[in-house]
Parts: C-alpha cells; structure tokens; sequence
C-alpha cells in the first residue's frame, strides 16, 4: 500500500480553501444548529449543486457517467475533508451520489440512466434509502413490504423505518416481489418519487429531539414498471453489488478527527478545581489513546480505497478490510463522542441555546448522536461476523 498522500495535498487545501469561502471558520453548521429544517434542507441543496458545478459531487463516478473519473483513493481524501468540514450532502449524507447513482450505472436502463445520473452529478436531487423495516435490519432479506405485478405497474404496500425521506424527491426501494421465492430471490429494486399517491411520511424523534428519521408508510403505491431498477427478483443481488463506490469509512473518520480537536481544546479551556482539565494526567492519557486508535482507524479506512483501486472487491481480504475499518472507526469516533460528556459531566448534556451548555449544545448532540455510528450501513456485530465468515472462512453461527 502507497502511504504517501502528499500528491494529494494541492487538492486538499483547495477544497479547504473552498469551505472557509462559505463559512469564515471553515467549518459548515451541524445539521441543524438551532436552524429549522427547511433552511438546513435549503443550505445542503445549494452546496450540493455548488459541488456538482466543481465536479466534486461526483469525482468518483467514471467520466461517460459525468463523474471525474477519480480514484477512490482521492475519493476518500475528498471524503475525509468533507466529513472534517461537516459539507453537507457528502459521504454517507448523499445515498444518491453513493449507492444510487453505482446502481444505475450498472443494472439501471438506458432511459433510468438519461434521466437520473446527469440530474444526480449536478446535485439537482436528493434521495433516501427505503431498505429497512420494523422486522428487516441486519437480517435485511427478511423484508415483507410487498410489490404485486398489475399490468404495466406494481402496486407497492408495506412500511420503511429509519429513512431520512421528509425532504426528498426519490426514495430508492426494496420489495419483494415473489413471497414464494426463498427469501435473497424475490426482491426487486424501485425507484419511488416521494410524492406519488400512497406515500405518507411521517417524521420519527431520535433520542436527540430531532425529527431527522422517517417512517414511510406505502399504501397500494402505483409504480410502472419503468421505475424497476434491474431484473426483477434480482433485487438483492444489485444492492449487494453496487455498493462499491467508496467503501472506506472517511466519512467516520474526517469526523472523529474533528471531534478530537475540539475535545483537545475544551481540554485546554474547560476548568475544573480551578485546572484546566489538561492538567489532569488521566484526561492527557485518554486523549492520547483515542489519537492513537484514530490514527489506526485512517489509515485502515485509506487501505480499503487502496484495495479497491487495486481491484481486490469481492476478495476475503477486501472483505475483512473493509468490515475492520467500519468496526474501527465507527468505534472509535463513539469513544470520542462519549468522551465529550464524560469530560465536562452532566453540563455536556445541557442542550444548544442553554446559558450553561458547553459549547453551545454541540457535546450534547454529538452524545445522542454515539449510538447511531455502530448501527448504520450495517452493525458492528454484523461487521465481526464478516470478518470471522467471509473474512477467516470461519463457519456460520
Ligand atoms: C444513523 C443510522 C442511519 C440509517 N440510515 C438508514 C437508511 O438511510 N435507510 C435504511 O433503510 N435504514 C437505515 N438505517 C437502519 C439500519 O440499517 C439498521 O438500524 C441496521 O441495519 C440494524 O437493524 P435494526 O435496527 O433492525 O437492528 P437489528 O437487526 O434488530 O439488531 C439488533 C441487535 O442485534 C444484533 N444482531 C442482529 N443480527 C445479528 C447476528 N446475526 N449476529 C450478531 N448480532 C446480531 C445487532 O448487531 C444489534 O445489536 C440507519 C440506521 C442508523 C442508526
């Protein structure tokens, strides 16, 4: 593996540049930051169009789909500044650029193609991942929401949860198509525009007070059959499949560093018994370990881009990278998340727009925010059993 990113330096310090030309610190707000929804909505549609003018929405798309045809390495170096920097609509807050816009390319029809991916690389629309549901998370080909073949159409009725699909326009879709079928064998992919009949959203609290989730409730949902992606009953292999646009985890990564230099600093900042808290050897220790398991987690994340430009996808050794650095830095970036909190007590659960909160609430929705790393895209139970199966060839529970 080639340590050196130094290449990549010009590149990095342009996109920098870029974002302290839209926020004097460099860094974009947290999701909301005491904004309404609409407005943090309005700000991501806007840098997302900005970044698909620059070519950096889709840099990592080949060159006839309208990307730049960049390897996931500098994909990932793009990644991790723009998870540092909060850009919105980027990495893992971007499932049209990650997973659809991949999928298309590969099983979607010339038509889908036409129509989506220059709409996609532009920025011009925002998708959800309808996937999961009260009974289908890891074991994921458990799926029930059904689609029934109806002439030229399918009539779609069943429940998604933990999609983000208030503000959308498409929502990318799993149902299954044959019941018959054993489980992986009858699903298909759609694409469902949000606002089709039948299609109710309804917003879901997360622990944090923030309506960010949804629950998608399909009522005999009328979708003609050219919104089917691929084959039918193929479904769950195209997911499997296209999931390799950019399978390092900077996203994680950019993010966890950010949240270290800002703990290093409250650490210098913050009193407590009259000290700052950097007096106190045992915050020092706990600071250097989390560097050091931080520094561990990036350049993990940097070898699965590497081993994906190497064309090693589908091998047990990209398997195990891949799963070892999910586990790593998503774990990591929670230690630090807990950390905040632990370090300043319960002053850090004090929310923004409190007189006492610390930092102004942001300790606070970083801590609500913790559990959530180690169950997105796949939990880190299900990343330890990939890396003993696919990874070691170990046996099935
Ligand atoms: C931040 C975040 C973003 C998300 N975004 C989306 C999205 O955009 N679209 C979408 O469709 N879904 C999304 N999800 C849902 C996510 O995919 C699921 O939460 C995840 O797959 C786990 O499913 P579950 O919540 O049903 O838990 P379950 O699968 O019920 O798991 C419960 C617990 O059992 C453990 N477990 C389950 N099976 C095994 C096993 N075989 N071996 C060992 N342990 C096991 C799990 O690790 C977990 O600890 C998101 C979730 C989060 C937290």
């Amino acid at each position: 593996m080639e340590f050196d990113l130094s290449a990549y330096a010009p590149f990095q310090a342009e996109v920098e540049a870029w974002c302290r030309s839209q926020h004097q610190n460099g860094f974009f707000p947290p999701h909301r930051a005491g904004r309404s929804r609409a407005e943090a909505t309005a700000e991501k549609r806007r840098v997302q169009r900005e970044l698909g003018e620059r070519g950096w929405l889709c840099g990592g798309w080949p060159v006839e789909f309208g990307g730049g045809g960049w390897s996931k390495v500098k994909q990932a170096v793009f990644n991790e500044v723009a998870a540092y920097r909060g850009i919105p609509g980027t990495g893992r807050d971007n499932v049209g650029v990650s997973t659809v816009g991949p999928t298309l390319m590969i099983y979607g029809s010339p038509a889908q193609q036409v129509e989506f991916l220059p709409r996609i690389a532009r920025g011009e629309i925002i998708w959800s991942q309808g996937y999961s549901e009260p009974n289908a998370g890891s074991d994921l080909a458990a799926l029930e929401t059904r689609a029934v073949a109806a002439g030229d159409f399918f009539l779609i009725t069943g429940t998604k949860v933990w999609n983000h699909s208030q503000d959308v326009d498409y929502i990318f879709l799993l149902a299954r198509t044959d019941p018959a079928a054993p489980k992986h064998r009858g699903i298909t992919q759609f694409i469902l525009p949000r606002h089709t009949p039948g299609v109710t959203v309804r917003p879901i609290l997360d622990a944090y007070g923030d309506e960010r989730w949804t629950l998608l409730i399909l009522e005999e949902v009328r979708l003609p059959r050219t919104l089917v992606v691929g084959e039918v009953n193929r479904g769950w292999y195209q997911a499997a499949t296209s999931l390799d646009f950019e399978r390092s985890q900077m996203a994680y990564v950019g993010a966890a560093r950010r949240t270290l230099e800002t703990l290093i600093q409250l650490a210098r900042t913050h009193q407590r018994g009259g000290q700052p808290l950097a007096a106190d050897p045992v915050v020092r220790a706990r600071l250097g370990e989390l560097a050091v398991q931080l520094e561990g987690a990036r350049w993990l994340s940097y070898r699965v881009a590497f081993l994906q430009d190497q064309g090693q996808v589908g091998t047990p050794e990209f398997s195990r990278a891949a799963s070892l650095s999910k586990v790593w830095a998503c774990e990591t970036q929670q230690r630090l998340q807990r950390l905040g909190v632990e370090l300043v007590g319960p002053l850090g659960l004090l929310s923004a727009g409190s007189p006492w909160a610390v930092l102004d609430g942001w300790l606070d929705e970083e801590y609500w925010g913790a559990p959530g790393t180690t169950l997105a895209g796949g939990t880190s139970e299900i990343q330890r059993n990939i890396i003993a199966q696919r990874g070691f060839g170990l046996p099935r529970a």
